[in-house]
């Protein structure tokens, strides 16, 4: 099954907010969520996750990576929530640190409120991103118990970022990728999100691979389960070894020429294709990190 609509997934994972940036709750004695969208969104997240806890309140704030569009509302969390402990990897718990750092998530996420304005999709909300701690570290195989019956494992999947870490449910089978498996658009196309480095992201997307997975939770959009979620994984490999091939054709037939390869590659992923898309100031950014990534691997394969 593919789901493409917030609301309970298992009687212990639900997706709340909205499917684009979604919130995921994982319900137990000790409940966890996993990321924190847009800050603009958290009055709705807030609600969402009420309705589900009633009078309980979660435990722990995972964070897949500090994307703005993944940790915007923590701050209006933690203030909801008292005592929610935040989780994230040593390398996100640094780039908090940053003013720089902090100051670009702020000015992301009040552009991704204006963008929402204008498009009158969510025009009631509103809120702001303000600095938080990292409260407790995690690295590789780091087991956290949500219940009795139900642990969470972490995986780190560095490539999309350096500080990407994915979430595993062994007793349910339960893979929480973020973007690890890139990001899928309407017509099943997967856009590959490797911003750091290819090799790393291909090992991370074949360690996310070997696990046994029966429901898929992706960072953005959907959940898969069953065939569907396999079927997701596989495809993902396969679509992103196609994409370095095509930015490899371009990097060559367009001699390097940034502009043009660029155009070429946005023309076959991102034009015309139907909504919701990430903003075009955004993607183009993305996209020239994706470009440069390979033109690096294929620079350093050339004189190694
Ligand atoms: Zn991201």
């Amino acid at each position: 099954m593919i789901i493409d609509q917030i609301g309970k997934i298992t009687d212990s994972v639900y997706m709340i907010g909205s499917p684009g940036v979604p919130v995921y709750l994982i319900d137990g004695d000790f409940p966890a969520l996993l990321d924190a969208g847009f800050a603009f969104v958290g009055k709705r997240y807030v609600n969402g996750i009420v309705d589900v806890l009633v009078d309980r309140k979660p435990a722990y704030q995972f964070l897949s990576h500090v994307h703005y569009d993944h940790c915007g509302a923590v701050s209006f969390f933690k203030k909801n929530f008292p005592g929610l402990q935040v989780i994230a990897s040593e390398k996100a718990k640094k780039i908090l640190q940053r003013p720089k750092a902090i100051e670009l998530i702020y000015r992301l996420n009040q552009s991704a409120e204006d963008a929402s304005k204008k498009g009158g999709m969510v025009a009631d909300l509103t809120g702001s991103f303000e600095a938080f701690n990292v409260d407790m570290v995690v690295k590789e195989n780091d087991v956290i118990r949500i219940s009795d019956t139900l642990s969470i494992k972490i995986i780190e999947t560095p490539g999309h970022t350096r500080d990407s870490i994915s979430l595993y449910i062994p007793e349910q089978k339960i893979l929480f990728s973020s973007e690890a498996l890139g990001v899928p658009d309407k017509t099943g196309y997967i856009n590959s999100d490797f911003l750091i480095d290819y090799d790393m992201y291909l090992n991370s997307m074949e360690k996310l691979a070997s696990l046994d997975v029966e429901i898929l939770c992706l960072g953005h959009h959907y959940a898969y389960t069953g065939k569907d979620a396999s079927e997701y994984i596989q495809k993902s490999l396969v679509q992103c070894d196609a994409f370095r091939q095509l930015v490899e054709t371009c990097v060559q037939e367009e001699k390097g020429d940034l502009k043009r390869i660029m155009s070429r590659i946005k023309k076959f992923e991102y034009d015309g294709k139907p909504g919701p898309q990430q903003q075009e100031p955004a993607y183009l950014l993305n996209l020239e990190a994706r470009i440069k990534v390979i033109q690096k691997r294929m620079e350093e394969r050339k004189s190694g």
